[in-house]
């Protein structure tokens, strides 16, 4: 089964390939040749699943999945969250995201936080579906490991002594957020076909 995924992320893609099973293959907006920005215009993790997912389908008119990443520290009342992409400004980058992060925690001995994923997918007939996936973790004092992408060096999930991107890729994705989320969309689509 082909899936087509709103996304020009390319970590996200390849992390996405390497997590689905045998039988099911991926094509990204950069693969279809659309390369257009979705604007991201929700308040809400689901709102802007759902808003990349209805622009694919309404572009493509099949079945089609999105997804939106937040990371929320529980001392900074959730943030960055849904905004977690633009935390440091509209064109920061993950470096500068970080750095933000961990000047707002400071020497804060709370540093709770969890990856929370949404994913939107519209099947065949338009109906839209929902599914989540948590981790729940804390921010290092500094950055960790060069491997993953975004938050990874500053994330390290509960019951791990390593942060996510001192992890190898199947390390983390049987633990992330997004492993959780698309393992359930997954089961999802088996249940359909049975
Ligand atoms: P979005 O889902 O593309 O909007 O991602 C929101 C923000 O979270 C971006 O800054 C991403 O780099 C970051 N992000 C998304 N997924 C992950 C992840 O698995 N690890 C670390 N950072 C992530």
């Amino acid at each position: 089964m082909n899936l087509i995924f709103a996304t020009h992320n390319q970590h996200k893609a390849k992390e996405l390939k390497a997590i689905l099973p045998e039988g099911y293959s991926l094509q990204s907006l950069t693969e279809l040749g659309m390369h257009e920005d979705i604007p991201e215009t929700g308040t809400t993790l689901e709102e802007n699943a759902l808003i990349k997912a209805r622009y694919l389908y309404q572009h493509k008119g099949e079945a089609c999945f999105a997804d939106d990443t937040g990371l929320e520290v529980e001392a900074l009342d959730g943030a960055p969250g849904v905004y977690s992409a633009r935390y440091a400004g509209e064109e920061a980058d993950a470096a500068a995201n970080i750095q933000k992060l961990l000047e707002a925690l400071g020497e804060k001995l709370d540093r709770q936080a969890r990856f929370r994923t949404v994913i939107a997918y519209i099947d065949e007939r338009g109906q839209e579906h929902l599914f989540e996936g948590v981790v729940k973790g804390r921010i290092t004092i500094t950055e960790q490991g060069s491997d993953g992408f975004g938050y990874d060096p500053v994330f390290q999930p509960e019951g791990y002594h390593q942060t996510f991107a001192q992890m190898s890729a199947s390390e983390k994705n049987e633990i992330s957020h997004r492993g959780k989320a698309v393992r359930q969309f997954i089961r999802f689509l088996r249940d359909q076909k049975s």
